[in-house]
């Protein structure tokens, strides 16, 4: 009834737009895919969606970059339900690494589905009921910023000394030919390890030991400190997604002077530290990796090591991701990490934020590597340059590729800047196609937290004022409220609490707050899309029993209870005490 009440307010309010001539959605600025966003201008169009949905999405920031940009976090329910807090919630983010700016809109995607699909949509509706997104769309605003307006990237604004030679950030790479990109320079060489290849001959490959060799190549820019190496120690350094605490490795490049040494990463963490309720989440990365892959954890020890009911619950996300994205996802795993051209056995990394949100905060999360350029022609898993260099011919009009042009070098004399440019991320109608498939995983991940509910409540008459009151709370949730073994692990899960207040009465048996432990989840039969896959099985439930006194001389006695937990929501039932 609550929630019907509420669907007709929703009603009245769409109405009173269009009387006015206003409907929100025609005004409503939508998630570009021609162009990635500045700072500023995705703050904008942030304040807008918050004017235009009050009632649905709030904007908070939760820290400031290294350069004091607003961290904005996007609060995304509908808040005439239960306010965000007391909803199960999933988290999604993008802009962690510079040069992968598609997660931005990705996630930005997700918050506008929800938001136009709202009292449309059955799905959406019921999820923006029910449960709470916190979405933190550019994670390391600086660094994006820079890509996008910069010829160059770097992965960080804090200064660092990326050589050890005692100064920082003195040598940087220089766009010499003012191309608006930092290319490469091939020097003519007879023993340098590169001749044109047989292919292309804008195309470099390595030499035989038995050729004679033609090039050697260096960074686009010049030597600023005279140490005889070139572009050595570039603007910052540090890698957000090398900073986070689990497995936390000074030898890994760019992991920063500590754990959560930089702002980005202390705010990520102490967010989730505020907020239990989150049971899933997401770090999209991707810049035109010729593939597309997820990765989930372990990154740096065989599966083995993993629970085997963890895997399992991963099994099944990951399943659902293939179908979703059409079978064009490769599971990023252990030994067998395919990157580009390469495939890196061993230990991917350390310090990484997925690994750290299921291992220490002990929720299932992904990386997905989105955005890949769909070069591989031949199916052989695998994009050569070759192929790629006929992707950007024929599908980007050269865009990724400089063709080789002479250029008199300071210090190097005569030489010839070209090759790939480095800046490959789709911006088009392939960004809007995953940017679609992606919101689709993301609001069934959602949809998979559990929600627990007052699922019956019974009241008998004892004797003339005594009654007993029995309610039974269940997890209509795909998760268990517990939602991992990685949780139960490291003592993250939080239990379900009851509490009982009486009006006009008093327990005589029973607590009046019970910590009722956890409800597994009733994944079993549900596969897909949960929140209406209804199923046959009776749902995980736990009783509880209180004796309540009442007082004769007052009219209607009554009870509240209340039923919460940290990842699984909240409920409250009210009942009259007489005879059922
Ligand atoms: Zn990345």
């Amino acid at each position: 009834m609550k929630k019907y009440i509420l669907n007709l307010l929703f009603m009245v309010t769409v109405c009173a737009g269009h009387l006015s001539g206003v409907q929100s959605d025609d005004v409503f600025p939508r998630v570009p895919f021609d162009r990635y966003q500045l700072h500023d201008e995705m703050t904008q169009m942030l304040e807008a969606w918050q004017r235009l949905y009050p009632r649905l999405i709030k904007i908070h920031s939760i820290g400031k970059s290294y350069q004091g940009k607003a961290l904005w976090i996007l609060e995304v329910t509908n808040f005439d339900t239960d306010p965000g807090e007391d909803k199960p919630a999933f988290w999604a983010d993008g802009g962690t690494h510079p040069d992968e700016p598609c997660g931005t809109p990705m996630v930005m995607h997700t918050a506008q589905v929800l938001l136009l699909g709202f009292g449309k949509d059955p799905f959406i509706t019921e999820l923006m009921n029910t449960r709470v997104f916190y979405i933190l769309p550019k994670v390391n605003p600086d660094g994006v910023d820079y890509y996008l307006s910069q010829p160059g990237m770097i992965s960080h604004a804090m200064p660092w000394d990326d050589d050890g030679d005692g100064l920082i950030d003195e040598d940087p790479p220089e766009d010499l030919d003012g191309d608006g990109a930092i290319t490469v320079m091939r020097i003519r060489d007879v023993t340098g390890p590169l001749k044109t290849s047989p292919l292309d001959k804008r195309l470099l490959t390595v030499r035989d030991e038995t050729e004679r060799g033609e090039f050697r190549t260096i960074v686009e820019g010049i030597d600023n400190d005279g140490d005889g190496r070139f572009n050595e120690d570039d603007m910052g350094g540090i890698n957000v997604n090398r900073n986070y605490p689990y497995e936390w490795n000074p030898a890994q490049r760019g992991a920063g002077a500590h754990p959560l040494s930089i702002p980005e990463s202390r705010a990520v963490v102490e967010f989730f530290a505020r907020h239990p309720n989150i049971t899933g989440a997401y770090s999209v990365h991707g810049g035109g990796w010729p593939v597309d892959f997820l990765l989930r954890p372990p990154a740096n020890v065989p599966d083995e090591a993993l629970p085997d009911s963890d895997l399992d619950v991963y099994d099944t996300m990951i399943e659902q991701f293939r179908e979703m994205t059409q079978g064009t996802l490769v599971e990023g795993l252990y030994y067998d990490t395919i990157m580009g051209n390469r495939r890196r056995p061993g230990p991917y990394g350390f310090g990484l934020f997925f690994t750290w949100a299921y291992h220490h905060y002990g929720v299932f999360a992904f990386t997905p590597e989105m955005c890949g350029i769909d070069a591989d022609v031949d199916k052989d898993g695998r994009v050569s340059e070759m192929e790629m260099l006929r992707w950007s011919d024929k599908e980007k009009d050269g865009r990724y590729y400089a063709d080789w042009k002479p250029f008199d070098h300071p210090q190097l004399g005569r030489v010839e800047i070209g090759g790939w440019i480095k800046k490959i991320a789709p911006i088009d109608a392939g960004l809007q196609k995953i940017c679609e498939q992606y919101t689709e995983f993301n609001l069934y991940q959602a949809s998979l937290s559990p929600r627990i509910r007052i699922h019956s409540t019974e009241c008998t008459r004892i004797s003339d004022d005594v009654y007993k009151v029995q309610a039974t709370i269940a997890n209509d949730g795909f998760l268990p409220t517990y939602i991992s073994q990685a949780a139960l692990q490291v003592n993250k899960d939080y239990p379900i609490i009851v509490t009982v207040k009486t009006e006009n009465g008093s327990v005589v048996l029973g607590k009046t707050r019970s910590i009722l432990g956890h409800l597994e989840g009733s994944k079993a039969d549900s596969p897909g899309y949960f929140l209406f896959a209804g199923g046959s099985a009776p749902l995980p439930s736990k009783s509880i029993e209180w004796v309540i006194k009442t007082d004769k001389k007052e009219a209607q006695p009554s009870v509240e209870i209340i039923a919460s937990c940290a990842k699984g929501g909240k409920d409250i039932a009210m009942l009259e005490l007489r005879d059922d």
